[in-house]
């Protein structure tokens, strides 16, 4: 027999760390709701490349989800999502147990693009599950030797200065132009710091195979070494395509501007698994749709009508440089130094200080 909850929160990605703060300040009463995530920790993408490079210690960049769930009003289970059900709202883990809702809410984010494998040695580290990335990156900064990254955009640029000091070599591969999608200007202050950092940076070179030691970019070998980083874009998983939702001609769930399926509105989708109208995939955009996934949730037993997500119009960027400084741009702008940087580190710690219940005293 499954578990049956009220809601059913699957995956502790920033939308629902939001949702978890805003019941803890506000609880949702009398309705039994759960959070399920394969960890008791939610990372906070923002300062990965900062804990890389030195700045910040693990704990400081990560949710004790636990404590947030008690203040919450929401039990937290320990598990991983093996197959939706979509039709029946109910999920099987990977232990094989089953839990079910009346309401579920799905923020499992996603993993990059990886390539074809030819009887490569090569050891691929995905940017995802950060976790285990950020594990496979502590072992091979105590044995340094040269690393390649695969994706030129904004993860990509703030791990390589991340990790520019700590290797031996870096290169940087993007299938188009660095940085696309944001202005030009930011892109020409990326590239001239990833050149004084002695970073090789490959534009329009997209790495598609990994032979023996080798990266290919069609039958041309690009680089030649052990260590690869995939900070690729999001890729679909196939248990969304397998769960009978709607999802887009990618494979990634569809959701509306309520963030609801449309072919399953007791399913909400959020973050880098759900596409929305509009809405580029980031962890800005994430955060935002939390604050309306929160009401909406609420909302869902109070008959009130549903709030719609509007992504932000002109959203501050704030990369890392690796040396404490940062490059923003806002709107047509775009500048850089270490007073971005300290900008950058006060929003990433207060993010981290209102969601983390054991620092609210
Ligand atoms: C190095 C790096 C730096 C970045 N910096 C920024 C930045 O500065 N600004 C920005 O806007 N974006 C940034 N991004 C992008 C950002 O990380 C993502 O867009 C964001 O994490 C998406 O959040 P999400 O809510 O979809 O889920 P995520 O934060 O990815 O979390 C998903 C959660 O779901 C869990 N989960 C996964 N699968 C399952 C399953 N089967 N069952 C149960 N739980 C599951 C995971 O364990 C995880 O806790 C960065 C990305 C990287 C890699």
């Amino acid at each position: 027999m499954a578990a049956t909850f009220d809601i059913l929160l699957v995956g502790a990605g920033h939308a629902h760390v939001v949702v978890l703060r805003q019941w803890a300040a506000h609880p949702v009463k009398a309705r039994r709701i759960a959070l399920l995530s394969p960890s008791p920790y939610a990372w906070y993408s923002g300062m990965l490349p900062g804990l890389l490079a030195g700045h910040y210690r693990p704990e400081q960049c990560r949710i004790h989800l636990p404590p947030l769930c008690r203040a919450a009003g929401v039990e937290f289970i320990q598990g991983t999502l093996d197959t939706l059900e979509a039709d029946k709202k109910k999920v099987r883990l990977v232990d094989e147990t089953w839990l079910q809702g009346q309401w579920l809410s799905l923020n499992t984010g996603s993993v990059p693009r990886l390539p074809e494998r030819q009887q490569s040695s090569i050891e691929i580290c995905p940017v995802k599950p950060f976790a285990d990335f950020l594990l496979t990156v502590k072992r091979w900064q105590q044995n340094p030797a040269p690393v390649a990254i695969v994706g030129g955009g904004a993860a990509g640029v703030e791990l390589a200065l991340a990790l520019a000091h700590q290797t031996p070599s870096l290169a940087l591969f993007c299938g188009g132009v660095l940085l696309r999608g944001h202005l030009p200007t930011l892109r020409t202050r990326a590239l001239r710091h990833l050149h004084q950092r002695g970073i090789q940076v490959h534009e329009h070179c997209a790495v598609d195979t990994l032979t023996g030691d080798r990266l290919m970019s069609g039958q041309q070998t690009v680089w030649q070494g052990n260590r690869v980083i995939m900070a690729t874009g999001p890729t679909p998983l196939a248990w969304w395509q397998n769960s009978g939702l709607q999802c887009d001609p990618q494979g990634f769930i569809q959701s509306s501007a309520t963030l609801q399926s449309p072919s399953h509105p007791h399913i909400f989708a959020t973050g880098d698994c759900a596409t929305i109208a509009g809405t580029p995939k980031n962890g800005v955009n994430a955060v935002r749709q939390g604050e309306v996934l929160a009401n909406n949730l609420t909302h869902l037993f109070t008959k009130h009508p549903l709030g719609r997500f509007k992504p932000a119009t002109s959203p501050l960027a704030l990369l890392a440089d690796g040396q404490g400084g940062a490059l923003m741009s806002w709107g047509p702008l775009t500048g850089e130094g270490r007073l971005a940087g300290r900008w950058k580190d006060f929003l990433d710690r207060r993010f981290i200080r209102h969601h983390s219940i054991d620092k609210w005293a």
